[in-house]
């Protein structure tokens, strides 16, 4: 019997899956994460071979985009193998595109393996181009370090895209900067609007959040900015930059309501599916998963859980208080 397809109640087709293979990071990004962030057992955590069973199920249901995030993905130990044994699902054709979500940190070892397992788009995840600023926002991170591993999937001919949480007061000086050198390296920008996300340790998102309609503003006051159809099959609307013909992205979610589109669902390490990052609503995969050898236990529960996919998001900051706030960490969805 052919295997359902995945299409939630309001008739939007599942169609992007987003893994995160570990909470752990060797950053602490201040938006993030805190400083002292506990992080799950081990043995809470799917196998590698438990992640690529669960992977591939979603793939037979008809899932042709998977982006592997994390926590930081390339910190997972033996990390290759996962990648390595999902191109075979790119070699079939199931599988239109494998890629990641990373802060680029470990890319000087892994960028060429990841080409040669058929990864050739990757979002790196980077705020700022100044040493001292970007030591105050991931606390641990070395910037050397992380343009290294940039040059590296550059040369290794990953194509790349960076993405820039917009900060006010820590990075808006910067979006110039960031538009130029994006633009002479031939990378794509994606702007993101900070969520309110993880326990935010007295740190008030309201102060640090420059909505992407000022920052769009603050573009076309220096550049040539025009809107562009393409189609990434993610959240954000293109602009292109004349003067680069470089492109920059937004992702709104909270000035627009990108929901209605919206066409993927996050796995967590330890197997529970989100329906959206917005909203708690989980569904328990791991026990489908482990409790039976056959996967039909996993397909019953993987249907169950995308035919309880809400609407949209409630995140909203426009009454100047922070609503629809979620306790959870980016790092444990995946962003
Ligand atoms: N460690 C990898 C990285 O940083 O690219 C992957 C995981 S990280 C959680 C994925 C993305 O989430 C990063 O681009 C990060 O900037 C973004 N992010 C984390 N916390 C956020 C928040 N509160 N609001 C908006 N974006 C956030
Ligand atoms: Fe780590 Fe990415 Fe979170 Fe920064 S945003 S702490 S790099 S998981």
């Amino acid at each position: 019997m052919p295997i359902p397809q995945l299409v939630d109640p309001f008739n939007r087709a599942v169609s992007y899956l987003r893994v995160s293979v570990t909470d752990r990071c060797d950053f602490r990004c201040f938006y993030c994460m805190s400083e002292d962030m506990t992080f799950l057992p081990k043995k809470e955590l799917l196998t590698l071979e438990e992640l690529d069973r669960m992977c591939s199920a979603f793939v037979d249901m008809g899932v042709t985009k998977l982006r592997i995030t994390g926590g930081e993905p390339l910190v997972r130990k033996g990390i290759m193998t996962f990648f390595d044994s999902m191109s075979r699902h790119l070699a079939s054709g199931a599988l239109k595109e494998l890629t990641l979500t990373t802060n680029a940190s470990q890319l000087a070892r892994f960028a060429q393996p990841l080409f040669d397992a058929g990864v050739r788009r990757i979002n790196v995840s980077l705020d700022t181009l100044d040493e001292q600023k970007f030591k105050e926002i991931t606390r641990w991170g070395r910037f050397g370090q992380v343009m290294d591993g940039v040059d590296a999937a550059d040369k290794a001919g990953l194509k790349i895209k960076i993405n820039m949480v917009a900060l006010k007061g820590t990075n808006d000086d910067e979006l110039h900067d960031m538009v130029a050198w994006c633009g002479a390296r031939g990378f794509d920008l994606t702007m993101i609007e900070v969520m309110p996300m993880g326990d935010m340790g007295g740190v008030d998102r309201l102060e640090q959040y420059w909505p992407l309609c000022d920052v769009r503003k603050a573009l076309e006051s220096r550049w040539t900015v025009e809107d562009i159809a393409l189609n990434t099959g993610g959240p954000a609307k293109y602009a292109r930059i004349g003067e680069t013909g470089g492109r920059v992205g937004f992702i709104t979610p909270l000035t627009h309501n990108f929901c209605e589109s919206c066409n993927r669902v996050r796995l967590t390490c330890t197997g529970q599916l989100f329906l959206c990052l917005g909203q708690e609503d989980e569904a328990d995969l791991r026990a489908a998963l482990r409790g039976f050898e056959g996967n039909e236990a996993l397909n019953a529960a993987i249907i169950a859980a995308i035919a309880r996919k809400p609407k949209g998001h409630d995140f909203d900051y426009s009454r100047q208080e922070i609503e629809g706030e979620v306790s959870r960490h980016m790092n444990h969805t995946g962003g």
